[in-house]
């Protein structure tokens, strides 16, 4: 079921709140939008996620806010510069990205779900996971090996 958590980075300058669905097939809530991202969490192989360990949920504009600490984000953008990934200038925790994809429905934010405060140890560890290959931009196809993502 969707619920609002809140969270923010390591020094608490930043502070958000989003309404993420971090349950199982067959206990979610309805998806925001068509399309898989709305249906799961994220890990990535690509050379951002695994560095940063990000680990994300998407949630479209409507389901996300930001509480506290604009002037605290720095704005990294890279290769295609299609994706705002934004980290604390003070504590250097990459809570969410965002970015506008046609394909996905337009404008949304991806929030690295290790920033939730407020989300216990065991909704984290049953979120389903699907594993992107994005070291080799195949985003819709697993690596081979996902056990150190
Ligand atoms: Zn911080």
């Amino acid at each position: 079921m969707k619920k609002t958590y809140h969270g923010s980075c390591h020094c608490g300058a930043v502070r958000f709140a989003a309404d993420i669905d971090l349950a199982s097939a067959g206990e979610r809530s309805e998806p925001a939008r068509p399309g898989i991202w709305w249906t799961s969490t994220f890990r990535c192989n690509c050379s951002s996620c695994l560095k940063t360990r990000f680990w994300k949920a998407f949630v479209p504009p409507e389901d996300f806010q930001l509480l506290s600490g604009a002037d605290a984000l720095t704005e990294y953008r890279f290769g295609e510069k299609m994706i705002g990934h934004v980290f604390c200038k003070h504590c250097g925790v990459h809570p969410f990205a965002s970015a506008d994809f046609e394909i996905m429905g337009g404008a949304f934010y991806a929030v690295n779900i290790v920033c939730l405060d407020d989300a216990t140890e065991a909704e984290l560890a049953s979120a389903p996971i699907i594993y992107e290959d994005g070291r080799h931009n195949a985003w819709d196809k697993s690596p081979k090996v996902t056990s150190y993502l």
